[in-house]
């Protein structure tokens, strides 16, 4: 078990963490940086009582981790503000919309609250699916229920290779939010069962189109509960794998792409790049400067203006130096749209990497 509180005096106050946090990124108050918030840590321990500021910095972290890549102490940043979120949950203070949406993920398996009868919706009789194949799929909350086309794609590039996944019975949101708000003890009973179900209809890899169900289930429920007794692969790192073994062939296209990574699935970003790089002679790269949409972790619900002022460095960025932004997190994309209906309707395309390929596929 790690000591916060030790961690936490190894700080030097350097700035690095404030210099690559997204929220300091559009909000340079000294109490939003990394440090500030993790700080905080001390006060809730001893009981005392956060200013209004102090309580929304807790909460303005997208947990995108970024800053304990950046720390050159090795300050556990996210994860201190994760205990944080968790003392002020238990004290049943945590913000109302946080509470309805980690209710939402124990009551319906999605945030959005949507009806479970509605997840699969997107499956059609085009699709080819095999109930004792070894090979499962899970498209997660956002693409089930914002952006059906790209499972479809997801199983028609499948299918092109010659796979014929089986779909989970009873598929659930991988809990990003829940454990990210600090509810981790209440998860573990679903988390165990939500694995325990995937196993026992014989998925030995289990295929995920988004990267945080990809980064929750193979890297959180390992560190949090116990590994998962199946291989979790991200859809784009597997099509990848096909490409390779030349059981898929796609087009080259001309198109002037630059790429976004959310903020999950890092061991997995390779992938994308050699994709296009075969295709396309390569992308742009926007993740260098900005690694996070300004989304997740409750960001969006809780405080809109920030997250879309967040969204649109990344929206700028690709404007500036493509004409097509290409990602491949579904929760990215979604926000992303979201931003652009509102903020930016001349903004160039965005467009999820497996609806892009499907464009190539020969
Ligand atoms: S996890 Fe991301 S949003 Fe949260 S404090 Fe660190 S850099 Fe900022
Ligand atoms: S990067 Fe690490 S050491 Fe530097 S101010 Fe932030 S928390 Fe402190």
């Amino acid at each position: 078990m790690v000591d916060f509180i030790k961690e936490l005096e190894k700080c030097t106050e350097c700035g690095k963490c404030k210099e690559i946090c997204p929220i300091t990124r559009v909000r340079e108050e000294p109490v939003y940086s990394p440090r500030s918030k993790s700080q905080l840590l001390k006060k809730l321990k001893n009981n005392e009582k956060l200013t209004e500021k102090e309580y929304d910095s807790i909460y303005l972290c997208t947990r995108c981790g970024i800053c304990d890549d950046y720390c050159p102490e090795d300050i556990p940043i996210s994860d201190i503000i994760q205990k944080e979120r968790e003392i002020i949950a238990k004290k049943g203070e945590e913000p109302k919309k946080t509470s309805h949406i980690v209710n939402n993920i124990f009551e319906k398996y999605n945030p959005g609250g949507y009806e479970v009868s509605e997840r699969k919706n997107w499956v059609n009789e085009e699709l080819e699916f095999s109930d004792n194949s070894k090979i499962g799929y899970m498209a997660g909350c956002w693409i089930s229920y914002k952006h059906p086309e790209i499972a479809q794609n997801t199983i028609k590039i499948l299918n092109k290779a010659g796979i014929k996944p089986q779909l989970i019975d009873q598929e659930k949101c991988c809990g990003l939010f829940v454990t990210d708000n600090g509810h981790v003890d209440e998860f573990e009973e679903y988390a165990k069962n939500y694995m325990g179900e995937i196993k026992s209809q014989g998925i030995e890899k289990l295929i995920v189109s988004c990267p945080s169900c990809y980064s929750q289930m193979k890297h959180e429920y390992a560190k949090q509960y116990e590994e998962p007794e199946f291989e979790v692969k991200l859809s784009v790192d597997f099509f990848n794998k096909l490409l390779k073994e030349e059981r898929l062939t796609l087009k080259n296209d001309d198109l002037n792409l630059s790429i976004k990574d959310g903020c999950h699935g890092k061991d997995a970003s390779e992938a994308p790049r050699e994709i296009l790089e075969e295709t396309n002679n390569g992308s742009k790269e926007l993740s260098e400067e900005i690694i996070c949409c300004g989304a997740p972790a409750g960001v969006k619900p809780l405080y809109p203006d920030i997250s879309d002022d967040i969204g649109m460095l990344s929206i700028e960025k690709a404007d500036q130096v493509s004409d097509e932004m290409i990602t491949y997190c579904p929760f990215c994309l979604y926000h992303f749209e979201d931003v652009v209906e509102r903020k930016k309707e001349d903004a160039k395309p965005i467009v999820d990497l497996t609806n892009h390929l499907i464009r190539l596929i020969e």
